[in-house]
């Protein structure tokens, strides 16, 4: 369902007329050189197409408004291997769309120490003609990541690759479209939001659909195609504590949503265990597995973080580690080592899953709907990073916290979903202060392919708040953090 190798990244440098005809014939072939170079690593997700040297403000203006009109660009890698006057690049900037990435680097990794002249000196002007470049940049407070070593250095290529990936999100973004099935929870705060604001500063549409709009859909499944699913699962989970009608039920009723999702072009979608008129069960497998093929998914009627989700699995795709939705559940507060419990009542991507995958049905407490099935599993151990987006009223934040996914200290016989323990950075009494005093939600995505560096990219590129909990988090700081981001944010927005 994703794939990035269908976006563009336009490899564009910058130069000017002053240096004379030689000098820019070289600059075109050396821009050309790291250009295929990038395009042919294995570390960089994205095709990375060669632009022919930029020397005068027509040339960058065009191909800034060209860059906008290419649907599959999704940003721009700038380069200045020599000197370009700034005040060349203001009329394209201003239009400019798509992120942007200034790497700055040089075509000699080293100094010729015994051999340089002023000729050398002239063509390799990085150094300075960056710094001019990135002076207009700033002055017309446009965000970009600056990336600094050598184009061949693979700390530098993944670095472009975590940019690009977040890119690739950001353009997701952009058009992408979100079913809500039934609407909010009905008290609940922090799910909800300015639908018609996020489709102004991040792209992608809410549309809410009365249940029975799906339930028509699962109605047409017919009995060859439920068994064939059915047949389907039984090959790829061990199925236990099931009866075949409730497994039979949860396969229409994924045949019902896939079937919707595709025809209304969704790439993410919302539940809500309040609003099942009609529906049997509570969509638990359905939901797991759609997400494991790349949707977004927010319980409760949670687009935002359904939105997130989506994004968090396109900037992941391709990588080691899955990505899920996730609600912190229940905590281990034992002083020695406390801990988190992650899980939802059942949708939790197998994207994640480590080991065994169980496909199980069993009664659910609440909603008083039929027993569904789930996807019951263990994690994988390692890295990971819990993910919350909130609409604060005046900005949207992002609220990024990495973690140690640990293993369970037992196997939770009796624990009928998946679920997945952390150890949140620098430790849970700190993070989950911090988190409670950002506003972060219960829900979350969490992925454990993806790190802080791309959500700090991506946010930055959606023009958002980044607030990141790490070891480097005392509450003292981050509260202040936030005091002085409101007033920040305020004189921002009122700019508009
Ligand atoms: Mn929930």
């Amino acid at each position: 369902m994703i794939n990035l190798k269908q976006f563009e990244v336009w490899f564009v440098t910058g130069s000017q007329h002053l240096y004379g005809p030689e000098v820019l014939k070289q600059v075109d072939k050396d821009s050309a050189q790291i250009a295929a170079a990038l395009d042919n690593s294995a570390s960089i997700p994205c095709k990375v197409i060669f632009k022919p040297v930029l020397t005068g403000p027509d040339a960058i203006t065009k191909l800034c408004a060209e860059a906008n009109t290419t649907a599959d660009c999704i940003g721009l890698i700038t380069w200045m291997h020599t000197f370009s006057p700034a005040k060349m690049w203001i009329a394209g900037l201003k239009l400019l769309t798509k992120p942007i990435v200034h790497l700055h680097t040089q075509f000699n990794r080293d100094i010729p120490w015994d051999t340089i002249d002023m000729d050398f000196m002239n063509l390799n002007q990085s150094a300075h003609g960056g710094r001019e470049y990135g002076f207009i940049l700033s002055r017309m407070r446009k965000d970009r990541k600056v990336v600094v070593g050598h184009w061949k250095e693979e700390a530098v290529q993944k670095k472009l690759a975590v940019w690009m990936r977040a890119a690739a999100a950001w353009h997701d973004w952009q058009g992408g479209r979100i079913a809500r099935f039934g609407d909010n929870m009905r008290e609940v705060a922090v799910t909800e939001g300015d639908k018609v604001e996020a489709q102004i500063r991040l792209g992608f549409s809410v549309s809410g659909y009365g249940v029975g709009d799906l339930v028509a859909k699962v109605k047409e499944v017919t009995d060859a195609e439920s068994d064939a699913l059915v047949k389907e699962y039984n090959e790829q989970y061990e199925v236990i504590r099931s009866e075949a009608k409730a497994i039979r039920e949860a396969a229409r009723i994924e045949l019902g949503m896939r079937g919707f999702l595709e025809e209304g072009g969704f790439n993410a979608f919302t539940t809500t265990f309040e609003d099942l008129h009609g529906l049997v069960q509570l969509p638990g497998l359905a939901v797991q597995r759609l997400m494991a093929d790349g949707y977004g998914f927010g319980a409760e009627g949670d687009w935002k973080t359904s939105a997130l989700v989506r994004a968090m699995k396109v900037m992941a795709a391709g990588l080691k580690g899955g990505t899920s939705f996730m609600e912190d559940y229940t905590y281990h507060l034992d002083p020695a080592r406390r801990m988190v419990l992650g899980a939802h009542m059942l949708e939790v991507c197998p994207s994640i899953a480590a080991g065994e995958v169980k496909l199980e049905v069993h009664p659910l407490g609440i909603g008083g709907k039929a027993d569904p099935g789930r996807l019951v599993f263990n994690t994988a151990t390692g890295y990971g990073v819990n993910v919350s987006i909130l609409d604060m009223g005046n900005r949207f934040r992002l609220l990024v916290n990495p973690c140690d996914v640990v293993a369970p200290e037992a196997d939770l016989p009796k624990l009928p979903v998946a679920r997945v323990v952390w150890i949140p950075k620098p430790n849970l009494e700190i993070a989950a202060a911090a988190w409670i005093h950002a506003g972060g939600a219960h829900h979350t995505g969490f992925s454990m392919a993806i790190t802080e560096e791309y959500l700090e990219d991506f946010a930055a590129m959606a023009g958002i708040e980044c607030l990141l909990i790490d070891d480097n988090t005392t509450i003292r700081e981050f509260k202040n953090e936030i005091r002085w981001n409101d007033v920040y944010y305020m004189i921002a927005n009122s700019a508009f």
